[in-house]
């Protein structure tokens, strides 16, 4: 089963169970002290830390929200909603990469679609009168609230279903239900045929919640304040734009380790659903309440890098899937592109072929997209200015992270590729500046 395979590649169990303690121990109680921290305590981490320091455990239980019936049904419109146009709008037919087992998940590609519908009409109801944005910055921490409980009921949910109604060959337990609970027992898990579970949240939920919020913000700030300042309008832009991307590229992220490898647990799912649209929308939120003004020079120099920046990055991931869709057979920099061609043995025993790049940006360092993506994320928080650190916490996390997933998908690509691995890291090493060791 693909499930004993994949699980070589996930961290071992010693690290599963730390990082699952950590996770489900400090990730809720972080996220609610960030929403608090932003919204009630001026940003600063020095005023919550003394908050708590004289209140105690009684102080942090009166500060977390109860999910009230507000929060719930935005969460429940929000999410019948995007549930619905992955449904129901119409899209190109997309073949996902072949699974160990040998399935190959098919997707209807109506990302941009689901996207504009969005956001157009998100910004329409605000327009005309019927729903005000600013009653989810308002209910912001009991949203988030309801989405720590609530998404761990889902991931409940996502484990049984492995169990008991698999829905392709891509699935298993490794025999630990901690590791199978956590790491996620589906790679492909789908309601019925069509609707695709990881799509929704990752893509649909996840990554759509991060540009609502990012609207929300901007519309909070002006409807207190009767004007939008030039740092909201930065960060909104370059979150925007990034997000643009994302679901521009969004058949291509089908392809990338959160969907082809990641099974559907605990780990990708409730980072998805609560980590994306707290922590990452998180210096828009602290924005609202903190107008910083840049003026005109700064605002666009920090615009024009910020968007060089997601250009690059996008840059990369298209040049890797124009690489593989074309099997080569394009321009990588106006020239042929250099290559390993690497064999390796599927779990059925099946020998196959893959090209890896080794010029252009896949040239110049191993895992050089992540360079411009934390860049990127600088960018949108440097509007912050530096009056406190707490804005900075996505892109330091997103470092951090950054760097486990490169050694994850060197561990797995070592194990899959063997000797063709070794010679691509000899061809392309880590390097901390491109073209020099
Ligand atoms: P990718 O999946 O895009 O790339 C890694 C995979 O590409 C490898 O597993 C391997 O898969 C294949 N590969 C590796 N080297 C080569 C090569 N030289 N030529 C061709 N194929 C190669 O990486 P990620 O999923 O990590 O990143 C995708 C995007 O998502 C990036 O833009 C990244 O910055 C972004 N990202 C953002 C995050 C966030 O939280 N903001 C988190 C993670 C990623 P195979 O088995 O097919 O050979």
């Amino acid at each position: 089963m693909a499930a004993a395979t994949e699980s070589k590649t996930v961290h071992s169990a010693a690290v599963t169970y730390v990082s699952m303690i950590s996770l489900l121990t400090l990730c809720p109680p972080f996220v609610i002290l960030l929403w608090y921290t932003m919204v009630h305590a001026d940003g600063s981490v020095i005023k919550s830390w003394d908050y708590l320091r004289q209140n105690g455990l009684q102080g942090f239980i009166d500060i977390w929200p109860i999910p009230t019936a507000v929060a719930w049904k935005l969460i429940a419109c929000f999410g019948a909603f995007e549930a619905a146009l992955q449904l129901l709008l119409p899209g190109k037919r997309v073949e996902g990469p072949i699974s160990p087992t040998g399935h190959r998940p098919v997707y209807k590609a109506n990302g941009v679609a689901s996207y504009a519908v969005t956001l157009i009409t998100y910004l329409s109801l605000w327009w005309f009168g019927i729903f005000n944005p600013t009653i989810v910055y308002d209910h912001l921490g009991e949203i988030y609230s309801a989405l720590i409980f609530g998404s761990f009921i889902f991931c409940i949910f996502l484990y049984i279903k492995g169990h008991l109604a698999p829905s392709s060959t891509d699935s298993g337990s490794c025999g630990n239900i901690i590791i199978d609970f956590y790491w996620g027992m589906e790679l492909y898990p789908r309601i019925g045929k069509n609707f695709d579970i990881k799509v929704f949240t990752n893509c649909r939920f996840g990554m759509m919640s991060w540009a609502v919020l990012a609207v929300t913000y901007c519309i909070k700030q002006y409807e207190a304040n009767g004007k939008v300042e030039d740092s909201m309008l930065v960060n909104t832009i370059l979150m925007l734009i990034y997000v643009t991307k994302f679901f521009l590229w969004e058949a291509g992220y089908w392809s990338t380790m959160d969907i082809a490898h990641d099974r559907a647990g605990f780990y990708i799912c409730w980072g998805c659903l609560v980590w994306v649209p707290s922590v990452y929308t998180s210096p828009g939120m602290y924005l609202v309440n903190h107008p910083v003004h840049l003026g005109t020079q700064l605002a666009l120099f920090i615009l024009a890098a910020g968007i060089l920046c997601i250009y690059i990055n996008y840059d990369c991931d298209r040049q890797r899937q124009e690489f593989r869709r074309t099997n080569g057979r394009c321009l990588v920099w106006g020239k042929a592109p250099s290559k390993i061609v690497a064999s390796y043995t599927t779990s059925s025993g099946e020998t196959k072929q893959s090209l890896l790049l080794t010029s252009g940006w896949w040239g110049l360092a191993r895992h050089f997209h992540y360079v411009p993506e934390i860049l990127a994320a600088f960018f949108w928080t440097v509007p912050a200015l530096f009056n406190h650190f707490l804005p900075y916490f996505y892109v330091i996390f997103l470092t951090i992270l950054l760097f486990d997933r490169a050694k994850r998908d060197d561990d797995r690509c070592r194990s899959k590729y063997g000797k063709y691995w070794k010679i691509y890291c000899q061809k392309v090493p880590y390097r901390i500046i491109p073209g020099i060791y």
